[in-house]
């Protein structure tokens, strides 16, 4: 090699370099393996469509767009397809069609229509390893706040109901194998009926269907609505089977108020990542400082919320331990609507998964906790409200031997707007029932 460099100018020595380079290359190129992918799931929302194909590795990759007809074409270098792709009935994607060449796959995406993307790899998370993720959406048009939304009085309040996890994210899994992204969706729906059923209530569904939202979308999307109050639905699991029980969580900017709220809040955050986010960028990490400036006026709010709901649901659940806990939540992180998490029970345990999957079971706990809101709005209505006009905070609580129409007479108020307001088809009454007082007679 020294004799080479010296005599670099030789021919035969200079020639008998460049083959040796050659070859070395060569080698290389031959011993990196390449990246096999796995298989392709697709998850679609009411404005997205997100394709995740699970690789062997991370894998170098094109995208791009063609039109007439509109598709997406991905090509995967030195890559390996193991298994056939496949989509049906899919309201973005008509068809898949997929070649392997040599060393490369080429995978395209026939579209109904145009539609912009957006790729990104993602590293082993969860259950999951190297992951290249494809989101084609449609270009949403910015939500105007109209003049009318804004100075509406005696409007509805605004309860936006989250399903905890989607799509891509499972969630936990229960001791008989449900997922708890299903049952969080089911439990939003029956309470977001529930919310709907009362007057001066109005529910916002956050995930609407089998698909990931991330964290920050979801508040997000309670704050574009003007929601007045914030709840995320889960079912976690825990190592020990033997847990069981509901809790009602708050956000805490210090620290979590046991280990378990602690390794709750760890678990749940990480949702973003299996979901299929990217790492954010610096101007979220900035606005993610001035949110946590702002959100100790709404704490104060959030914790009386969910102390009303924590009350509500104790009459139908066993809680886990107290029942009420604060931790470093993500998805409690909006800024200035009260936010809670419930944990509607454990799956890792099979009695309460076999619970949560109950109709009637679901139909007795979604009551309570919509009575708990409800409850909450009636002791701390948003101004310009239906409630708020109805009720300005006065209320009876029924005593052994009292009757709707003696409560209505006392307090110089129909019989007909005390039971509006309090949502009652029936006259029955309940010792310790709290009845709010209509405002007007
Ligand atoms: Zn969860």
């Amino acid at each position: 090699m020294l004799n080479c460099i010296k005599s670099v100018l030789n021919p035969f020595c200079f020639v008998m370099k460049r083959l040796k380079t050659t070859l070395f290359l060569l080698l290389c190129a031959l011993s990196v393996d390449a990246a096999t992918v796995k298989g392709m799931r697709v998850w679609t929302g009411p404005d997205h469509t997100r394709a995740v194909f699970d690789l062997s590795d991370a894998a170098d990759y094109k995208l791009f767009e063609l039109d007439n007809p509109p598709r997406v074409v991905i090509d995967l270098d030195n890559a390996q397809l193991t298994s056939s792709l496949a989509i049906k009935n899919n309201k973005d994607i008509k068809k898949v069609r997929f070649s392997n060449k040599k060393q490369d796959v080429r995978i395209v995406f026939d579209l109904h229509e145009k539609l912009k993307s957006k790729s990104f790899l993602l590293k082993p998370a969860g259950e999951y390893g190297h992951r290249l993720v494809v989101d084609l959406s449609h270009e949403v048009e910015p939500q105007v706040k109209t003049v009318e939304q804004v100075t509406q009085a005696n409007r509805d309040v605004i309860v936006a109901i989250d399903a905890g996890h989607g799509g891509e994210d499972p969630g936990a899994i229960g001791a008989a194998g449900s997922h708890e992204k299903d049952i969080t969706l089911k439990i939003a729906n029956a309470l977001a009926e529930k919310i709907n059923a009362q007057n001066g209530m109005k529910a916002l569904i956050i995930r609407e269907g089998d698909y990931y939202i991330k964290h920050r979308k979801r508040f997000e999307k309670a704050r574009q609505h003007n929601a007045d109050l914030f709840v995320s639905i889960h079912a976690d699991a825990f190592h020990s089977r033997d847990v069981n029980g509901a809790s009602v969580y708050i956000l805490s900017q210090r620290g979590a108020s046991s280990e378990a709220a602690k390794w709750l809040a760890a678990s749940e955050n990480k949702s973003d990542q299996i979901g299929g986010v990217v790492i954010e960028d610096k101007q979220d990490v900035l606005s993610q400082v001035l949110y946590d400036l702002s959100q100790n006026a709404a704490l104060e709010e959030s914790h009386k919320a969910a102390r009303s709901v924590h009350e509500a649901m104790k009459k139908v659940v066993k809680l886990h331990g107290q029942g009420f806990g604060q931790a470093n939540f993500l998805v409690l992180k909006s800024p200035d609507v009260p936010s809670m998490l419930i944990e509607t029970g454990y799956i890792s345990n099979p009695n309460d998964e076999k619970k949560l999957k109950d109709p009637n079971h679901v139909t007795k706990l979604t009551t309570q906790i919509a009575d708990g809101i409800r409850n909450y709005f009636f002791q701390s209505p948003p101004p310009n409200t239906w409630i708020a006009a109805q009720a300005k905070g006065k209320k009876h609580v029924v005593q052994s031997g009292d009757t709707l129409s003696d409560i209505a007479n006392k307090h110089g108020v129909s019989l007909a707007a005390i039971k509006s307001i309090n949502n009652k088809s029936s006259n029955q009454l309940l010792i310790g029932e709290v009845l709010y007082l209509p405002n007007q007679p």
